[in-house]
């Protein structure tokens, strides 16, 4: 039996005043691989240990199988928990420590038919007589599994389960994961800060930010249409190029973008999204630019939908199979706060926290006051840190120049100072409002999306 889970405007307060989940609500199907997504401190822990019943609901409504379930025990929720840290006995064995939930449900009935079972299905049957101690990481994450598959469960709810593993083991371990609770067919909600983690798992991603829900979709969705700007920053590799960008509608003439020094002029007739844009006319905008929308070429090889930009080569990342190369194109990076790690200068106190509300673009002018204000804001200048920000604690990541990081093949031969052609596709580009929400492309763009 698989269940169906639903969060009804959930929300949890630690401190009085200070929502970490605000006004939750989000339904998953049984049998659906459901993963939160967020950066650390977002309250993705917290929603599942809702779920779980291990942390009280303070307002709003869980349902289990359209059961009312905010006051159930833990113990009759039916769903079983994997951690990051494994959780296991030290002092019992694997068997031991897969068996041990099942000798509490059933006393008297001997577990072992249903450990061997499980142990087979995992291939750790060598490693039932270890102790935890004796397992890799990835061994004991394994064991780990075992004891939650054994019980089976209604649901399992996975928190990190992959985090203290090495990349190729988290690799090896997220497929085995995903290909055993299909075959299980169990409901899974799965937390993680690791975008592409979600977005191999998921049937759908639910992302967090500061404990509100910004979007939940399917992998495809969310990143075809982020609602808005935080959902297209936290999501892809690399990192979408985020431009401030001022719209220019005349009524006698084309509707451009202007991008600092260059612009972006759109295609005529327009498309039906891009004329979406006409009423940001003399408005600041947010454009995205994805590394799949712009290539190196001249302007005489522009398809249709294509239009010209230059760009100064600042920065060659050699990746083997590709290098990312760092343009300054003389446009203004758009900084999305809570992606950006902290960098205070040495000596200096940190700069007060960011006041809440105002509009991203609020919020960057602040920034870009701060920057012009001295030496603290040098230390703060724009930088493109890695997708996944890590802990809250993240160290400062060095600043990268360039605004602008275009995917390129290793046979293109590329120097820093050099004025290259740049070509954007249009039917790529994405427009946020000064409140960080999407304009273009609109859901009619791409109808296949549909859930
Ligand atoms: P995530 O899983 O996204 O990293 P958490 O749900 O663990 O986030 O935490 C959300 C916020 O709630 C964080 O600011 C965290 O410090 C705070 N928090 C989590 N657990 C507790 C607790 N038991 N007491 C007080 N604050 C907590």
């Amino acid at each position: 039996m698989t269940r169906a889970i639903s969060l009804h405007d959930v929300s949890k307060a630690y401190t009085r005043g200070t929502r970490v989940v605000d006004r939750l609500s989000l339904d998953i199907a049984p049998g659906e691989f459901l993963v939160l997504l967020g950066p650390s401190g977002c309250g993705k822990s917290t929603v599942l240990r809702m779920i779980a019943g291990l942390e009280d609901i303070d307002e709003g409504r869980l349902f289990l199988d359209g059961e009312y379930g905010n006051d159930l025990p833990p113990s009759d929720r039916d769903m079983a928990m994997v951690f990051q840290n494994f959780a296991l006995y030290p002092s019992m064995t694997g068997r031991d420590n897969i068996g041990f939930p099942l000798r509490i449900e059933a006393p008297g009935t001997d577990p072992a038919p249903r450990v061997d079972a499980t142990a087979r299905m995992l291939g750790i049957e060598d490693l039932l007589d270890r102790f935890p101690a004796q397992l890799s990481g990835g061994e004991r994450q394994r064991v780990a599994m075992g004891r939650a598959i054994a019980r089976h469960p209604s649901a399992f709810l996975m928190d990190e389960p992959l985090s203290n593993l090495d990349a190729k083991l988290r690799n090896h371990l997220r497929a085995e994961i995903s290909q055993l609770t299909r075959e299980l067919g169990v409901t899974t909600v799965y937390v993680t800060h690791d975008q592409s983690e979600a977005m191999s798992l998921g049937d759908r991603v639910a992302v967090l930010r500061g404990g509100v829900l910004q979007q939940v979709g399917s992998p495809r969705t969310v990143y075809a249409l982020p609602e808005n700007v935080f959902v297209a920053a936290f999501i892809g590799t690399p990192r979408i190029n985020l431009l401030r960008g001022l719209v220019r509608a005349p009524l006698d003439g084309a509707m451009t973008i202007s991008l600092g020094k260059q612009f972006l002029r759109l295609p005529e007739p327009l498309s039906l999204d891009h004329q979406l844009l006409r009423v940001q006319q003399g408005r600041e905008v947010i454009v995205g630019l994805r590394s799949e929308a712009v290539r190196i070429a001249k302007p005489a090889a522009a398809r249709t939908g294509e239009v010209a930009l230059t760009g100064l080569v600042e920065h060659l990342e050699f990746q083997g199979h590709e290098v990312l190369v760092h343009f300054d194109t003389g446009s203004r990076p758009a900084l999305v706060p809570e992606l950006e790690a902290p960098r205070p200068a040495p000596g200096r106190p940190a700069r007060r926290r960011r006041r809440e509300g105002g509009t991203v673009l609020e919020r960057l002018r602040e920034r870009a006051g701060a920057l012009r204000a001295g030496p603290v804001a040098t230390a703060e200048a724009p930088g493109r840190p890695d997708p996944d920000p890590g802990p809250a604690t993240a160290t400062a990541e060095p600043r990268l120049p360039g605004d602008l990081i275009v995917r390129t093949t290793p046979d293109i031969r590329l120097r820093h100072g050099m004025q290259v052609p740049l070509l954007v596709d249009l039917a790529h580009l994405f427009v946020f409002d000064q409140h960080g929400r999407r304009i273009c492309p609109s859901p009619d763009r791409l109808p296949d999306l549909e859930e």
